[in-house]
């Protein structure tokens, strides 16, 4: 390691950095949840801000034409806000219709998520998938349940179903007071105190809380009696239950801090947030070729885990969005980049703040940055200063849609090939072949439909190529970890596609789970991977 000075600065910014991504099904209330969060944290002073921001800008902005036509946002924004001396990252998972790999990356660059519920839904499929990707990285899991100002399931029956269907044990940090129109606060079973709010208008302000210790006579005055019988009941309940929050069991991703309240009403997001703050796990070491490398290591590192084109046409730029790991980054600084072994000055930084840009002059462990280089960066890049160091690289995740790409015009033939290539190695889709070497038009593989999208707007836009879609009948995909060896082994399969990766690695497509299930009763032999092992 080459010597440099020892960075206090470095140890104090790491140590206050908290980086987190929420995962939840649409509508579960995630930028309801993000607002508020910005409201606590004093980055806006109104919640609404973050929508008008978003509607003021579709009206405004000259940025992507589709992102235009269809009213919604390509990008991927990364919050920032100071609260109680932390500084918090939050990094925008993109959800609704430009649900894409993108969303399953964010997760690498992020060291705690948040898992948000509709209480009324309990877990929903995006959030199960999500919570899959959360598992694999081990990252710490807080939970929130929220909309408990409206009629939900019961309280005790979510708890259950987060233990046995996600295989996570649960500890409530707080307990909702009643529910729907009688929901009136939380009890914080860490201090022992009853908050009781009030609802303030629209909830764009704070709610105003009383908080009350628990052994106060206040309570059975200030609760109507049967909620309090109930609170008290449901605590007791907790109690026997006997689990106690274990703080490694959290930061190992087993055990999830469990929170009530409603974001809508700001009912339980101050005390979510302080939890949060304190339980959190804060930048930590990372897998690289030289070995696990701590945050506070003095030279700067980071790694590509998004990249995103065309938001500005008129320049055609790139933005390749970098997980600050290590060190400390600063505008105009020359690194080195592992892949190309190029070297790169990094001369116009840049973060997101609800999606207006903004430049940065410094940034640290846990931060994420933006960086204009055309062309350079593809996905799970390593970049760094001092000795040579990569990181383990972002997986391919299963795709979910799968579809043929034909360029009907043969003149286009040379573009149409660069084209798919260059997109494909930005990671803006995964590509695949057929294993039938007489089939040579690429499949697009995506986990969103905007992918495709993408895909075939840049064709057009930026390589002249009008292309045709069409739509295969598979939606799950399975890597062959065995190999083509272990595959030719089990001789003709039926219901299932053969295909490869852009690695020549073999890949089955089934139409639905349980083809996939009977397949793999069938050969148990053959060792199936839903995420790929990286290249
Ligand atoms: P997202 O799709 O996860 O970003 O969800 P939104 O934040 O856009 O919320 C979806 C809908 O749920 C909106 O109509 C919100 O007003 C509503 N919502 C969000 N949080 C709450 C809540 O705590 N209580 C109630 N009643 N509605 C909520």
């Amino acid at each position: 390691m080459t010597s440099i000075e020892f960075q206090p600065e470095l140890y104090t910014e790491v140590e206050r950095r908290r980086n987190f991504a929420i995962i939840s099904h649409p509508d579960a209330g995630k930028t309801t949840l993000t607002e508020k969060l910005l409201l606590y944290g004093g980055a806006i002073h109104e919640a609404g801000s973050v929508k008008a921001r978003r509607a003021q800008r579709k009206a405004t902005s000259d940025w992507m034409a589709m992102e235009q036509q269809r009213g919604i946002s390509i990008t991927s924004t990364v919050l920032q806000f100071e609260y109680n001396d932390c500084q918090i990252n939050l990094l925008d998972t993109p959800g609704h219709q430009d649900f894409s790999e993108d969303t399953y990356r964010t997760l690498a660059a992020a060291d705690n998520a948040v898992m948000l519920i509709d209480a009324a839904k309990g877990l929903e499929p995006q959030t199960r998938k999500l919570f899959e990707v959360c598992k694999m990285r081990q990252l710490p899991i807080f939970t929130f349940v929220n909309k408990l100002d409206r009629p939900g399931r019961e309280p005790l029956e979510l708890l259950d179903e987060i233990e046995q269907e996600l295989g996570l044990q649960t500890y409530a940090v707080n307990w909702p007071i009643g529910m729907g129109d009688r929901f009136q606060g939380v009890f914080d079973r860490h201090q022992q105190q009853i908050h009781l709010y009030s609802r303030v208008e629209h909830g764009s302000r704070e709610a105003v809380d009383t908080v009350i210790d628990v052994g106060d006579p206040k309570i059975e005055e200030l609760l109507e009696q049967d909620l309090y019988y109930q609170l008290k009941d449901e605590l007791e309940l907790l109690d026997e239950l006997g689990a106690e929050l274990d703080q490694d069991l959290v930061h190992q991703g087993k055990m999830t801090p469990v929170f009530f309240g409603s974001a809508m009403t700001n009912f339980g997001v101050d005390l979510f947030l302080n939890s949060f703050l304190e339980y959190a796990l804060k930048p930590g070491s990372r897998r690289s070729t030289v070995g696990e490398i701590a945050p506070t290591y003095p030279e700067f590192t980071g790694f590509v885990f998004k990249l995103q084109a065309n938001m500005d046409p008129k320049h055609r730029d790139r933005v390749a969005f970098v997980r600050v790991c290590t060190g400390k980054f600063e505008k105009d600084m020359t690194v080195n980049h592992a892949r190309t072994g190029k070297t790169i000055r990094l001369s116009r930084p840049q973060k997101l703040f609800a999606q207006d840009r903004e430049s940065i002059d410094i940034a640290f462990p846990g931060d994420v940055i933006g960086l204009n280089n055309p062309g350079v960066f593809a996905i799970g890049d390593t970049i760094y200063t001092g000795q040579k160091i990569e990181y383990e690289g972002i997986p391919c995740f299963s795709p979910e849609l799968f579809a043929t790409l034909r360029n009907p015009n043969p003149s286009k033939f040379k573009q149409f090939h660069k084209g798919v290539s260059e997109i494909r190695e930005e990671g803006a889709v995964q590509i695949m072949y057929s294993a039938d070497e007489s089939k040579r038009d690429p499949i697009l593989a995506a986990v969103g439909q905007l992918q495709f999208e993408v895909v075939q707007f840049r064709l057009q836009q930026e390589y002249g190529v009008e292309t045709q879609l069409d739509l295969l009948p598979y939606t799950v995909a399975r890597w062959v970890v065995n190999g083509w060896e272990a595959l030719d082994k089990v001789g003709r399969l039926f219901n299932t596609a053969t295909v490869k990766d852009s690695w020549g690695r073999p890949v089955l497509l089934f139409r639905n789970e349980w083809n996939c299930q009977q397949l793999q009763q069938d050969h148990p032999e053959l060792e199936l991977a839903a995420i790929a092992p990286v290249v």
